[in-house]
């Protein structure tokens, strides 16, 4: 295993352990990353490996790229269950991510209609009103929340801004009513000499009280899935994320584990 580049601005279909068949939309270039955060698990690699030279998919290209995929496919008698929004990046920081989020919508209604459509976000754009008004429209809504507390979020999640600060980021996730499933990668391993473990009370707790506070229609907790550019990470195990998952199911929100 390594980490992965994506093909822009289509790719797949692939089988998703959270979603289903699912057909990928990149809005990212082809040749690279780019992203608000930078993870240091984050199956692309690190953002400084993968500098793109090439460009960001046009609107035009995105909905050209995926009408012709979807024709394809149902030439095929093969129907997605989803199209995700995902990839090499942040989809929401494309300067036409709400325009595309229309397109979208209007292709899958009239070639797959029993598709839903999913964004897979780190959340720092969704204060962003055009933003906020385009994920209201699809069917998932996925935002990631890995943690509330800021010196993991800077060590782990490696916000590319300044100004990323997680209360704001809990009460624009809160300003979704419901309308959203929070995702929260749980790990183990260190960071230097610092302990990076996110799976204890110390960090699920805080993390807790934040997603009882959104009220998320969803939450699911997954764990490392693919090489990771730090090298000393490892997974949760199976009985830690169910652990973690039975006390968000104790609050009555409804909780799905990736192992
Ligand atoms: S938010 Fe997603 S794409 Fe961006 S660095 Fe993290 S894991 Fe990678």
């Amino acid at each position: 295993m390594s980490t992965v580049i994506y093909p822009s601005p289509i790719f797949g279909p692939i089988h998703s352990r959270r979603l289903g068949i699912s057909l990928g939309i990149n809005l990212m270039p082809s040749d690279g990353k780019v992203c608000s955060f930078d993870c240091i698990y984050c199956e692309c690699g690190f953002n400084k490996d993968h500098i793109p030279h090439l460009k960001r998919p046009t609107r035009e290209e995105v909905a050209k790229a995926l009408k012709a995929k979807l024709i394809e496919m149902h030439e095929k008698g093969e129907h997605p269950d989803v199209l995700t929004f995902a990839g090499n990046g942040e989809p929401t920081g494309h300067p036409d991510f709400p325009e595309i989020i229309n397109d979208t919508i209007k292709l899958r209604d009239k070639y797959c209609p029993k598709a839903k459509v999913s964004v897979l976000s780190n959340s720092t754009f969704i204060n962003r009103p055009l933003v906020h008004a385009a994920l209201m429209k699809v069917d998932n809504n996925i935002l990631k929340l890995d943690t509330v507390d800021p010196e993991y979020i800077r060590m782990v999640d490696r916000p590319t801004s300044k100004n990323y600060h997680v209360n704001n980021i809990i009460e624009d996730l809160k300003s979704f009513y419901g309308h959203v499933i929070i995702q929260t990668m749980f790990m183990k391993g260190k960071v230097g000499d610092i302990d990076v473990d996110n799976t204890g009370d110390k960090f699920v707790k805080p993390w807790l009280k934040a997603i009882i506070d959104i009220q998320p229609r969803e939450v699911m907790v997954y764990t490392i899935d693919r090489e990771t550019p730090d090298k000393n990470l490892q997974k949760a195990t199976h009985e830690e994320l169910d652990r973690i998952k039975d006390m968000v199911q104790k609050e009555g929100i409804l909780c799905t584990a990736s192992y």
